[in-house]
């Protein structure tokens, strides 16, 4: 990123006196964010996300460290003067006021903006949420996913450079959550400004973003693509948080051309294309999805482990198997159900787990 980023925090701490004790909310957070980014602050309950989006917004200042909204420090600026808005779970739309009325709030406490100014950005902007025609509505006679659009129109009515997302899709049930994130996202790409979005919820998360920040304990524990989160876990922690992971361990045995070899008995191994050792112990995922189970012993030339199914969930287009290997491990593999298959095992069967060298993925090496 060369150019200056839209925001940009740089050391941020952020301490909460409670009852005497001192709460470290945020423990030095550095974080670049571009220009016209769909960016997600993605952790658990309680890791900071919520405190660092208010950092940027104005509503807590940092107890130290820097935060530039396209490049100015705006450490002391008040949150009506920075050029960004925020949208918050509980859409706080005004009860007695109509949809347009709503939308209209920001523009018309700003002198500057004629009414009909006011009544053409007003109905742009139902048109980029889809609320086209619902204007005189009041909040109450609309959906929840409705009432979520208003209050994103009256976000990004007042034109900011950048919009802050608080957990904006929480409250709405899973069908109408899923169709707003793809919305979302549409929506961004439209108006084309910066989206800071704070979730807690990883398939979210890595459906909208061009980039995530996964926080745990105050801290980025790893930033980088969806796909780089997903396929490339840097700790233990987000191969554990994101997606279904396989987390397997052991002591690397062998060499074989640019792959450790973990040995777990004279037809068992682990392959792991990394640079180690023999003698080091090696952590490593493997995503359900990498695995093949089968009952015949498999050949090749990558990892091949022996199991037992402990469980097997069938969910229409897959299913699951849950296998404990070998070492005591358990193990999820997701299974696509082709044409009229038959289920590969049942419970208690013994049967052969294999992925290729590329799919074991070596945790901080
Ligand atoms: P959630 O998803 O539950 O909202 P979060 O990741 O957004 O969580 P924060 O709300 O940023 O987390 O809180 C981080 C930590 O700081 C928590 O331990 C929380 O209890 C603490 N904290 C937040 N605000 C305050 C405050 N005003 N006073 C004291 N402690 C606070």
């Amino acid at each position: 990123m060369t150019e200056t980023p839209a925001i940009e925090l740089s050391g941020v701490v952020k301490e909460f006196t409670s009852h005497g004790e001192v709460v470290q909310a945020v423990k030095g957070v550095d974080l670049r964010i571009g220009e016209g980014e769909f960016f997600s602050l993605l952790g658990p309950s309680g890791c900071g996300k919520t405190t660092t989006m208010r950092m940027i917004a104005g509503f807590d200042e940092p107890t130290s460290g820097e935060v530039l909204l396209h490049g100015q420090n705006v450490v002391g600026v008040p949150p009506n003067r920075r050029d960004v808005n925020m949208v918050f779970q509980s859409y706080a739309l005004f009860p007695h006021m109509s949809v347009a009325e709503n939308v209209a709030f920001g523009l018309r406490r700003r002198k500057k903006i004629s009414k009909p100014e006011i009544t053409r950005r007003v109905g742009e902007m139902l048109e980029v949420v889809g609320l086209t025609g619902r204007e005189k509505r009041r909040p109450a006679e609309l959906s929840g996913g409705q009432q979520q659009r208003v209050a994103l129109a009256r976000a990004l009515v007042n034109d900011p450079r950048a919009l802050l997302l608080d957990e904006p899709l929480a409250a709405l049930d899973l069908k109408l959550r899923q169709s707003m994130q793809v919305e979302l996202k549409r929506i961004q790409r439209e108006v084309g400004i910066t989206f800071v979005f704070v979730t807690h919820d990883q398939g979210e998360a890595l459906t909208m973003s061009d980039r995530i920040a996964v926080m745990n304990d105050g801290r980025v524990e790893q930033l980088g693509s969806p796909r780089e989160i997903y396929e490339r876990p840097g700790t233990r922690f987000v191969a554990g948080f994101i997606g279904t992971s396989n987390l397997l361990s052991g002591e690397i045995t062998d060499r074989v051309g640019d792959n450790a070899v973990i040995s777990l008995g004279p037809e068992e191994r682990i392959v792991v294309p990394v640079k180690a050792d023999a003698g080091g112990e090696l952590e490593l995922t493997v995503r359900p999805e990498k695995i093949d189970l089968s009952v015949e012993q498999p050949s090749g030339e990558g990892s091949r482990v022996r199991g037992t199914v402990t469980e097997v969930i069938y969910l229409g287009t897959s299913t699951n198997y849950n296998v404990r290997t070998s070492t005591g491990a358990d193990v999820v593999v997701f299974v696509q159900n082709a044409n009229n298959a038959n289920d590969i095992a049942v419970r208690g069967d013994s049967v052969w787990l294999s992925w290729e060298p590329r799919h074991s993925y070596a945790i901080g090496a």
